[in-house]
């Protein structure tokens, strides 16, 4: 199978193109535009495997769209290129609007074309996995969980953005018959994440004796998921998946921001002692604006259906996660150094 990868740069993207080459054997092309998010250094495993290809391009620019799937006649797209922060969506919301939803007008128009057009191997067989976040749901109370037919109800510019995308896929489904196929998923982790996001961030800000940021009082809770656990999840929903079906992803994993900072630290204690405990560094700080209290996923759709599970609990994968960047400044040094240096980002300006 030849999968398209929008976003394959990025952190999930670059987790699932890692996972389809090494493990499922597809053959991979990625279309990424290479933005402050998008790192080569992600995609180095792959780099010399002759099943992968690079092209730099917006997924804006519709003739460039057109021509890659003209070129590499793929046989499905998995589509992750977006803009990807809420903190940067609230002070800087037009590039989501372009990417987030026009990008993904432009994929899914291409994507049609091509198969109205005849040109892909076997149009009945052609999928369009869209991957979405379930902040499209908006804020759980204390109960409850999102399942596939909860009501959207987003809350930042991103998850907005993130939703408007979404529905323009579900209708380029029921109208031009399309096969889309919609995932939702909850938190992220794990390697190669981009240290602007909360747990790297952490794990780095520790390393270097920093104060560790927690929004408001650490209550609001996310469900944490693996990345790699993702990226099988995005496997298996392409190889099983049933066009016009949306599955929510997630690992049963939920933790108050609080509690996972308190966990990096234990971790960073044992693995870097350091005198002082790096507990004392924890710093409440302003919350965010719209700052949803709660996410939890009801993923048993996945798993019954298509026999998804998640590999990793929230402790196995967050010690994976501290010792991988422990292990890999090569990494992340450049990117703290020239890129993002971990300033408070998203505070709503007047
Ligand atoms: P990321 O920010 O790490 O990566 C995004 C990638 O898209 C980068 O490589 C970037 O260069 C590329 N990109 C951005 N704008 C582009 C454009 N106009 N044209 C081409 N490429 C462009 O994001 P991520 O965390 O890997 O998320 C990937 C996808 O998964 C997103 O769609 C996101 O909404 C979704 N998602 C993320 C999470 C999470 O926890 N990170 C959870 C659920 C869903």
């Amino acid at each position: 199978m030849r999968v398209l990868v929008t976003g394959g740069a990025g952190f999930i993207g670059s987790a699932v193109c890692r996972h389809f080459v090494a493990d499922l054997g597809h053959d991979v092309v990625v279309i990424d535009k290479l933005t402050y998010a998008g790192n080569l250094a992600s995609l180095q495993p792959v780099a010399g495997s002759p099943r992968y290809a690079f092209e730099r391009h917006d997924i804006c620019d519709a003739d460039a769209v057109r021509a890659i799937f003209a070129k590499y006649q793929p046989d499905a797209v998995v589509h992750l290129a977006a803009e990807s922060h809420v903190d940067r969506s609230i002070s800087g919301s037009d590039v989501f609007v372009k990417t987030n939803v026009l990008g993904s007008f432009t994929l899914l128009e291409a994507a049609r074309r091509y198969v109205a057009s005849g040109r892909d191997n076997a149009a009945t067989e052609f999928r369009f996995v869209h991957v979405s976040t379930d902040e499209v749901y908006g804020s759980l109370g204390d109960d409850g969980l999102f399942t596939e037919t909860t009501p959207y109800d987003p809350s930042s510019p991103y998850s907005a953005t993130k939703a408007a995308s979404d529905h323009l896929a579900k209708a380029w489904q029921r109208t031009y018959g399309l096969p889309v196929i919609v995932s939702n998923c909850s938190n992220n982790y794990g390697p190669y994440h981009f240290p602007e996001k909360l747990i790297p961030l952490i794990i780095l800000n520790a390393l270097d004796r920093k104060p560790l940021p927690v929004y408001g009082d650490g209550s609001n809770i996310r469900d944490w998921l693996y990345v790699e656990d993702h990226a099988r999840a995005l496997g298996i929903i392409l190889a099983k998946g049933r066009p016009g079906e949306t599955y929510n992803i997630g690992g049963r994993n939920e933790r108050k921001n609080i509690d996972v900072v308190r966990e990096i630290c234990n971790w960073m204690d044992r693995l870097r002692p350091d005198g002082a405990s790096h507990h004392d560094l924890i710093s409440f700080v302003t919350d965010r604006p719209g700052h949803d209290q709660r996410y939890a996923i009801d993923a048993s759709k996945l798993e019954t259906e298509l026999g998804w599970r998640a590999h990793e609990t929230f402790e196995t994968g967050i010690e994976k996660t501290v010792r991988w960047y422990l292990d890999r400044a090569d990494w992340w040094e450049p990117l703290r150094n020239r890129v993002y240096a971990g300033e408070r980002l998203g505070l709503v300006k007047s």
